[in-house]
């Protein structure tokens, strides 16, 4: 059966209840749409693991800043729905903003700390518009399993901590980072690359493997990071943030301890595009 395009809150409650009247699981993606390979294995796991695969495409106005790229975002419904369903997804929510946000709308989640580095950083209001979101959606749909990619893993970090703080009954699992060939990881923003610029992206993957290694045979994370920039400003990117830090609490660290977990990410721009990766060491 096709994925049924549903645009309602209340076209989504209906299906989802008759699903778990039945004793049916109810698995979640969330995502802003343009899907590809990224997407997509998040949605096989779902499809795996439960009864029921619900996705949401929302470009979600809230997590934009007002120079940011929300009327370039890519998007495209037709081929979104078409490669739902060849991944077996059941229901797709595609709600308007109006839908999500009628007017007056005055209520915020904030999870605090988690993201006072990183994207959160850069992109302030960032992190609440998407819990904000991705809570309104947990109520929506009510899954039993929902599903985040570790490309975004300070927004996978932060979720975590949302659904325990506000006890959200819902198990939350992280999926890998998909890349394209020459380890770029895939990205709807992928789009704005021209080719010369997508062929330098490929540095960011390099700088990860190489400062991986070296965080690994402990060298000094300052030295490991400066290098890592040497590296991405030489092939024309432009930093935002390359940072090691603890994967517990996201707060940059410059030594490190055998049994502790880390997280080493990177941000920059190649031209209009700002890309973010990242790689989970455990020591
Ligand atoms: P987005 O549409 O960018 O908001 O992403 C929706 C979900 O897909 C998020 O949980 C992302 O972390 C995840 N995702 C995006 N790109 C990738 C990728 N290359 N590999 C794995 N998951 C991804």
């Amino acid at each position: 059966m096709p994925a049924k395009l549903v645009k309602t809150i209340s076209g989504v409650r209906k299906a989802v209840q008759q699903v778990k009247k039945e004793g049916g699981k109810v698995g979640f993606v969330p995502t802003m749409g343009y899907l590809h390979e990224g997407h997509l294995s998040l949605m096989r796991q779902a499809r795996k693991e439960t009864d029921f695969v619900v996705i949401s495409i929302f470009v979600n106005p809230l997590q934009f800043g007002p120079k940011e790229d929300l009327n370039r975002y890519p998007r495209d419904i037709n081929r979104d729905k078409r490669l739902a369903n060849e991944v077996g997804v059941d229901l797709i929510f595609y709600p308007d903003e109006n839908e999500m946000y009628p007017q007056p709308f005055r209520t915020f989640v904030e999870v605090k700390e988690l993201d006072e580095y990183l994207c959160g950083r850069s992109r302030p209001g960032h992190f609440r518009g998407v819990c904000t979101v991705v809570a309104k959606l947990f109520n929506i749909v009510q899954p039993d399993i929902a599903y985040f990619g570790q490309k975004d893993i300070q927004q996978a970090r932060i979720i975590q901590q949302m659904v325990k703080d506000l006890n959200f009954p819902i198990k939350i699992k992280v999926m890998p980072i998909i890349r394209e060939e020459d380890g770029v990881a895939k990205s709807s923003r992928n789009v704005y690359l021209s080719q010369s610029q997508r062929e330098s992206a490929c540095i960011l993957y390099k700088a990860l493997c190489y400062g991986k290694e070296k965080i690994k045979d402990n060298v000094r994370p300052t030295n490991v990071i400066k290098k890592m920039k040497e590296m991405i400003t030489k092939e024309g990117g432009k930093i935002d943030y390359v940072e090691l830090v603890d994967w517990a609490n996201l707060k940059p660290v410059n030594k490190v301890e055998k049994g502790k977990k880390y997280i080493l990410a990177v941000a920059a721009w190649f031209g209009k595009a700002r890309l973010i990766d990242n790689e989970v060491i455990t020591l």
